[in-house]
């Protein structure tokens, strides 16, 4: 008979026991020519339909996290003849454009289903669903951290080129800007803060103006790396989709494989070699259940608050987010600012209060500042994220509050009509740093064991980082290939 299924995830999942000494169900390694490890009786063995399907009894790489960086890493991978497992937790997104169906995607509380947070109060956004970041994505497509980079060794002049043209990335479409968006950059430029149009991964010929990115584009428009696992998947990628991926197997200081929990049980998946792209937050927890202690330190989240305003009419919410941008202040000052709001009600309960609940997303304009966070957080063996908002942070913050407020003044918006969100990050990273956790080619101590996502990334960006990290997916999966 089949246990309930919480029941037995549950279980499992707490279990502090070593997976490798159990008990191997015979009938499931015949079924799907996996090495699939059991810590319990016969009476719990379920079915495999998901895993039955797979082809190998060992991989070329086993990559862990479908999102920005793991799809991009498994199709250059797989455009080379490499054979690959993807071992994602979250599922395929089965509708788009909703904000219901895209709050689902989201690492939430159980009960309450608010969005994670640091012990410290700062929100963090994440996602659990193929495709990763890119799904919900404002779709702002910039180089960040070339320099940085170079001083370890990394040049990705070539990759960023190649993403560049397959992504299509240009300043966005100057008839598709919102009516707010617009009067945003008329208000700046009479105080002098110069709004440029924000180079996007969106095709304008197929963009409707819905302005729903970041529930996932229902037009194909706006890229996201599903369209790289599509093309994995077409050269013979396979995926383990609702699947947590624990620990690294590591025999003799080399990775071996990966276990991975899911509603089928505890699987170990063999691989020649293992590539951990669980982002930012993911990574380093399975890093540090593999023992590889030094992970989890240096995070953190590019914050970031909105300064909403409500205007007698006019909106952002007819267009795409975050079409404009101010980049001057980047270098010296470390913010930039960009025309935002949260559509959605709730979402802006979550990080304003109640003052965010009333005002209608038809009269609402916005200024995200987004900063270089100091990078003090630190994320626990336990998923649990340690992050504070520094006095540097908040000097930061506090400035690009002020010159957004002036902005929003300008456009004739009252002191009453100003409102502020909580602090909050959409970007975690840092974790297993460049020269502190992986090498130059991204390798942990451990032989075979790699790292491809926003937690190798030596400082905080600042800004979007997703083309950065596709550019690193293309540059460890030639390597991988050599
Ligand atoms: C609302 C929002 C808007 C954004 N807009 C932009 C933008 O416009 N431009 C930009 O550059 N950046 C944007 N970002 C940030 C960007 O999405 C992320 O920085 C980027 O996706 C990080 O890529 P990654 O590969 O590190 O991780 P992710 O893309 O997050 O992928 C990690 C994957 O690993 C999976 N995973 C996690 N843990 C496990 C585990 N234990 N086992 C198996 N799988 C696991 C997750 O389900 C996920 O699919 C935005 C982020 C958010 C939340």
């Amino acid at each position: 008979m089949r246990r309930p299924f919480f029941r037995t995830f549950y279980r499992r999942l707490s279990d502090s026991q070593p997976f490798f000494d159990t008990q191997t169900s015979r009938e499931s390694l015949k079924q799907c020519k996996l090495k699939f490890l059991r810590n319990c009786s016969e009476a719990d063995v379920c079915t495999i339909s998901e895993v039955a399907n797979l082809k190998r009894d060992i991989y070329d790489v086993a990559i862990i996290g479908a999102g920005a960086s793991g799809a991009t890493l498994a199709r250059e991978l797989t455009r080379r003849g490499t054979s690959v497992v993807l071992i994602e937790a979250g599922g395929k997104p089965e509708t788009l454009g909703r904000f219901n169906a895209a709050m689902k995607w989201y690492d939430r509380s159980p009960v309450l289903s608010l969005p994670l947070r640091s012990k410290e109060g700062v929100i963090i956004w994440r996602v659990f669903v193929d495709g990763g970041g890119t799904l919900v994505s404002c779709a702002n497509g910039v180089r960040s951290l070339e320099k940085e980079l170079s001083e370890y060794g990394v040049s990705l002049d070539a990759e960023f080129l190649e993403v560049e043209q397959e992504l299509g990335i240009s300043p966005f479409d100057e008839d598709f800007l919102s009516e707010g968006s617009k009067r945003i950059r008329a208000a700046a430029e009479k105080i002098g803060i110069r709004m440029e149009r924000m180079p996007k991964f969106i095709h304008a010929r197929k963009c409707v103006r819905c302005g729903l990115c970041t529930y996932g584009c229902t037009y194909g428009a706006k890229w996201s790396s599903l369209e790289y696992l599509k093309e994995a998947v077409g050269n013979g990628a396979e995926i383990i989709n609702k699947s947590r991926a624990g620990r690294i197997v590591i025999e003799n200081g080399t990775a071996r494989g990966v276990t991975c929990t899911g509603p089928d049980g505890i699987l170990e998946i063999r691989a020649d070699r293992v590539v951990v792209a669980a982002g930012g937050i993911g990574t380093p927890v399975i890093l540090q259940q593999s023992g590889i202690q030094s992970a989890g330190k240096r995070l953190f989240l590019d914050l970031f608050v909105t300064t909403y305003g409500v205007t007698d009419g006019y909106t952002l919410a007819d267009g795409p987010p975050m079409t404009l941008v101010n980049r001057d202040y980047h270098a010296d000052r470390g913010f930039i600012l960009s025309p935002y709001i949260n559509r959605a009600r709730l979402a802006r309960l979550v990080e304003c209060g109640f003052r965010g609940f009333p005002p209608d997303e038809r009269s609402l304009v916005g200024i995200m500042t987004k900063i270089r966070d100091d990078e003090i957080g630190e994320v626990h063996p336990d998923g649990s994220v340690s992050k504070a908002v520094t006095d540097s942070d908040r000097e930061k913050l506090s400035e690009g509050i002020a010159l957004s407020k002036q902005i929003v003044r300008t456009m004739g918006v009252k002191e009453k009509d100003i409102f502020i969100s909580r602090v909050q990050g959409a970007h975690p990273g840092g974790t297993a740093a460049i020269g502190e956790v992986v090498d130059n080619n991204l390798e942990t101590e451990a032989k075979n064991l790699y790292v491809c996502d926003a937690s190798v990334l030596p400082r905080a960006p600042g800004l979007p980082p997703i083309l950065t990290l596709v550019a690193l997916a293309k540059r460890l999966g030639k390597h991988l290939s050599r």
